[in-house]
């Protein structure tokens, strides 16, 4: 018999039981920070010692290698409370833009519990969304996306495979790498410009917002293949719309996180958003024109390109990241 009748571990009633430990300890997460095991006893019990490697090897797994304890060392997942009001904490008092705010959001489906209290968390994180915004325009990576040149990817970089897939000139026609302006280049304010007109002439007439289920096409309603998950995903064309999956928003509403969880809840689901916010940005710039009228399907111009010489499928995967001072050469 399983020792069910434990009481749960506090990691335990956030975090649920891992599936590993379902027969032998259901009451636990697994992630409960190890402390240091004295010697003595793992030479007297051996299979103290085979457990603690175990639950090891399962924090590592989950958590990018590291164990819960070194996170805790690291202040990374302080479990202390941060003491600070909601508007300190974010740094100033921010209004979310117009464009991403409330109006632009339809909360009738795909929720659970009450759309005010979801919105009051939906909209902490949609401030730190509108900070990214406010300074976006002044990275070179945005800039880049906005108005760098597009190039035609080296064929070296491909693999035969794909070059017989795309032949002659079709490869240069499909895929692209865009590149940073050298700062010469870069008129003042120009960056700023750009994005404004395309807020302004696109995304304020043809971006809304929605909610989705991880697991379920929004659109057609139905269950992607492979067990595929999303966090959000973005539907194209004349309105382009963001879906944000239930399953990052409904931490938020849990009152039994401590303040650190909370926060990495809440930037989580403001990177989610910013990132599905700069593929909309090409998207529109590519799509629509000057004066914000879509110019219809087309192949070619909605393909995304690669930045500079990095291998992700994704443009903006490597951004995010490196958004707070990585080195840019502009070259
Ligand atoms: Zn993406």
């Amino acid at each position: 018999m399983p020792p069910i009748s434990k009481s749960k571990t506090p990691f335990h009633a956030r975090y649920g039981s891992h599936p590993a430990f379902l027969s032998f300890a259901p009451h636990k997460s697994g992630i409960t920070p190890l402390s240091p095991l004295h010697p003595g006893i793992s030479l007297l019990s051996p299979t103290s010692r085979e457990v603690r490697d175990e639950l090891e090897g399962f924090q590592r797994g989950v958590m990018r290698g590291f164990t819960s304890q070194y996170l805790r060392e690291l202040d990374v997942v302080p479990e202390r409370p941060f003491n600070v009001e909601e508007d300190i904490e974010i740094g100033v008092e921010v209004e979310v833009l117009e464009w991403i705010a409330r109006g632009r959001w339809d909360l009738d489906e795909g929720l659970e519990g009450d759309v005010k209290v979801i919105w009051g968390e939906l909209e902490k994180c949609l401030k730190l969304v509108t900070l990214l915004l406010a300074s976006v325009a002044r990275h070179p990576w945005f800039d880049a996306l906005l108005l760098g040149e597009r190039e035609a990817v080296r064929i070296e970089r491909f693999e035969a495979r794909d070059r017989n897939r795309f032949p002659g000139v079709e490869m240069g026609r499909c895929w692209k790498v865009f590149r940073g302006r050298k700062p010469g280049l870069v008129e003042t304010g120009e960056t700023e410009r750009e994005m404004d007109r395309i807020i302004r002439n696109i995304l304020e007439e043809s971006l809304t917002f929605g909610v989705m289920r991880q697991d379920t096409n929004p659109i057609t309603g139905e269950v992607f293949g492979d067990g595929v998950k999303v966090d959000a995903m973005t539907v194209y064309g004349e309105d382009i719309r963001v879906f944000v999956a239930w399953e990052i928003l409904a931490p938020l509403l849990r009152r039994d996180l401590n303040d650190g969880e909370r926060m990495a809840e809440r930037v989580f689901v403001a990177k989610t958003v910013f990132h599905e916010l700069m593929h909309v940005f090409h998207f529109a710039q590519r799509n629509f024109s000057a004066e914000g009228e879509y110019l219809g399907p087309d192949y070619y111009r909605s393909l995304e390109p690669f930045f500079e010489d990095e291998a992700e499928a994704e443009y903006v995967f490597p951004f995010p990241s490196s958004f707070h001072g990585f080195f840019f050469s502009g070259d």
